[in-house]
């Protein structure tokens, strides 16, 4: 046999293992170069803007003050999304196994905690119970922030961006560079990563709610400082208690770290569900890791169909 016919030997066998390994997965976004098997059928949906494309221009706080939300309860009403496409099918029953296992764990671990926990933030109060104008005026609050000295390098602030309705939020640690330029998160490939693993599930960017656990762009991207934290769990605390969302879903493993004080590894922390002031809390990895690192699709994979199982089961228990 010649050098070539056994290196293209090889490449068949590795061909052959990597359908194998992953015959069982059926998305566009695992693939980028196309879906192993056939999508879900799903209404089309506009890509939603992620951020502006116009060039990006440094603005002051006061500049980025937040359009005045309209009292008016009928656009209230209007203002809240529209409930998700159903999830896709899970057609591997170990799997489906697996997903009902996890859903029962965590409803026994959930009967194990103080309900609701977190306490309505009093600016919920102030705006009648909307979570909107609620969350305007923090954010107001927010984009002046000098607490710690991230404030003396960042360029902007990135308060999160999404629904004030949503059930599920996705918590990150920092900006990065991107977000920092543009006020917005997960702005870029990551972002638009992040856009499709959602929909994926059957989720638009309008039913869920993305932020970070600092609001600003710790130099060089490094990992967050305690002290940093310290001064910024807060404003993730009260975004919490004004969305209340059912789910949490940290994105990679210092956001989940730092969000369940933990050093447990991110392999540990995907096994099971955890809580934050009550509200159950699931990890899975960051969209960035997963562009350098396409591996890890299949496990976020899975880690997001637990989620909207979940996400599903709660929903559920509440009607
Ligand atoms: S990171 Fe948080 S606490 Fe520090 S300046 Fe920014 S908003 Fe304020």
């Amino acid at each position: 046999m010649t050098h070539a016919e056994d290196h293209h030997g090889q490449l068949k066998n590795d061909l052959r293992k990597w359908v194998e390994q992953n015959s069982d997965t059926g998305l566009d976004w695992f693939l980028d170069e196309g879906p192993v098997e056939a999508l879900p059928e799903a209404p089309v949906v506009p890509e939603v803007p992620i951020a502006p494309e116009a060039p990006v221009i440094p603005v002051t706080p006061e500049s980025q003050t937040t359009p005045e939300v309209p009292a008016n309860p009928e656009l209230q009403k209007a203002a809240k999304p529209q409930p998700p496409q159903p999830a896709p099918p899970i057609k591997d029953p170990e799997f489906q196994r697996q997903c009902d296992h996890f859903v029962e764990a965590t409803f026994g671990l959930m009967g194990r905690q103080a309900p609701h926990q977190v306490v309505p933030d009093p600016l919920l109060e102030k705006h009648g119970g909307d979570p909107r104008r609620a969350l305007k005026e923090l954010r107001d609050e927010v984009l002046p922030c000098v607490q710690c000295k991230l404030a003396e390098t960042r360029t902007q602030v990135v308060f999160g961006a999404g629904s004030a309705h949503a059930k599920v939020m996705f918590i990150g640690e920092a900006p990065g560079r991107d977000e920092d330029l543009q006020g917005q998160p997960f702005v870029g490939a990551s972002g638009q990563l992040l856009t499709k693993i959602i929909s994926a599930i059957g989720f638009e960017r309008e039913h869920i709610f993305i932020g970070n656990i600092l609001k600003c762009r710790p130099p060089a991207n490094r990992d967050p400082l305690p002290v940093e934290v310290k001064a910024c769990e807060p404003f993730l605390k009260r975004q919490l208690a004004i969305i209340q969302p059912s789910i949490i879903c940290c994105l990679g493993r210092v956001a989940a770290q730092t969000l369940l004080n933990t050093e447990d590894g991110l392999g540990k922390l995907r096994e099971s569900v955890h809580f934050y002031e009550g509200i159950p809390v699931m990890a899975t990895y960051h969209p960035a890791a997963l562009l350098r690192n396409p591996a890890w699709k299949r496990d976020t994979w899975n880690d997001v169909r637990r989620l909207r199982a979940l996400y599903d089961a709660l929903e559920q228990r509440k009607s």
